[in-house]
C-alpha cells in the first residue's frame, strides 16, 4: 500500500456515505435496503480505500485499525449461527494508519479491534469481493458533537485520494422502543421516530449544524430517537467531509420496527 500514500490528488473526489445499518441480519439478507447497497458498490468508483465510521466502535481516544489483516468481529448475540459463519476478509493497510497517526498524532493505532458488524454487515453485500482495504476510525467517547464533527473535517482531505468515508449508524435508533409486532411490516414508524427523522433530514440538506450538533435539545422526538448517542454521531462524520460542491442523495429513507429508520445519504461532487 505504499504506493497510495505517493498517489497525487485524483481528477475526481470520491463520494462519501452515512448508511443506516438497521439489523446484523442485513449481512446475509437479500431486501430493499441491501439492494441500495449492492448498487452503491457497483456504481460508486472504486476506493482506493474504505474507513469506516462505525457505531459499534467506542473508546477512549480516536483510534484508527492498524494491522493488515482485521478480524471480523461478531459483536451482537441471539442470531443465528450462519450469521457467526460470515466473514469478511478484507485486507485493512497498517500503512494508511500510521500515515493518519503521523499526520494527526491524537489518533492513535489500534491493533486489537477489526471490522465489526457496523461494517461488514454492509459491505458484505456493497463490495463482496473484500479487496479494498477497509480501516476503521473509533468514536471518542470523551468528545463532543462539535469535536466529532471537528475530527471529522481532518478526514476531508482523504476524498481528493479515493478514500471512501462511510459513517454506519441510524439517525433513528431506539432499541428499547421497538414496535417487535411490527418487524415483518417493510415500513413501520412511530410518530416521534418519523418527525425526528424529518427535522434530521431538514438539518442535514440546510447543513444546519448548530442544530446536528444540539440534537440533546431538539426536544422530546429526538430525545426518544437518540437515547444513545453512538448510532448518531457516525453522521456528523459523514457530513464533516462535505464540501459545498457535493449533492446529498437521500436513500433506503424509511422507518422499521417503529423506533429505527434506515434513512441514509451519499455526497456526490
Ligand atoms: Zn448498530
Amino acid at each position: 500500500m505504499q504506493s497510495l500514500l505517493n498517489l497525487p490528488d485524483t481528477e475526481h473526489t470520491m463520494p462519501a456515505l452515512f448508511v443506516g445499518h438497521g439489523s446484523p441480519m442485513n449481512a446475509i439478507e437479500q431486501n430493499e435496503f441491501t439492494q441500495k447497497w449492492a448498487q452503491l458498490g457497483q456504481n460508486l468508483p472504486k476506493p482506493t480505500i474504505i474507513l469506516c465510521i462505525s457505531a459499534h466502535w467506542e473508546t477512549y481516544g480516536t483510534q484508527i485499525t492498524a494491522m493488515d489483516k482485521p478480524k471480523t468481529i461478531h459483536d451482537f448475540g441471539g442470531f443465528p449461527q450462519v450469521l457467526f459463519d460470515v466473514e469478511y476478509p478484507a485486507p485493512g493497510s497498517s500503512t494508511f494508519a500510521n500515515k493518519t497517526h503521523t499526520d494527526n498524532p491524537s489518533i492513535a493505532l489500534d491493533q486489537r479491534w477489526g471490522l465489526d458488524h457496523g461494517c461488514w454487515s454492509i459491505l458484505t453485500t456493497m463490495y463482496p469481493k473484500a479487496d479494498i482495504p477497509v480501516l476503521q476510525l473509533s468514536l471518542d467517547v470523551n468528545k463532543t458533537p462539535q469535536q466529532h464533527f471537528e475530527m471529522a473535517k481532518t478526514l476531508m482531505s482523504l476524498r481528493k485520494k479515493g478514500v471512501l468515508i462511510l459513517g454506519s449508524g441510524n439517525m433513528v435508533h431506539n432499541l428499547g422502543r421497538v414496535a417487535w409486532d411490527k418487524m415483518n411490516l417493510p415500513e413501520y414508524g412511530f410518530e416521534w421516530a418519523i418527525q425526528a427523522n424529518t427535522e434530521m433530514k431538514s438539518a442535514i440538506t440546510s447543513h444546519n449544524l448548530d442544530i446536528l450538533t444540539n440534537y440533546s435539545k431538539q426536544g422530546p422526538a429526538w430525545n426518544l430517537a437518540i437515547p444513545t448517542p453512538e448510532h448518531y454521531l457516525p453522521l456528523l462524520y459523514t457530513l464533516g467531509v462535505k464540501s459545498e460542491k457535493d449533492n446529498l442523495q437521500w436513500f433506503n429513507d424509511k422507518a422499521i420496527m417503529g423506533s429505527l429508520t434506515m434513512t441514509s445519504f451519499v455526497l456526490e461532487s
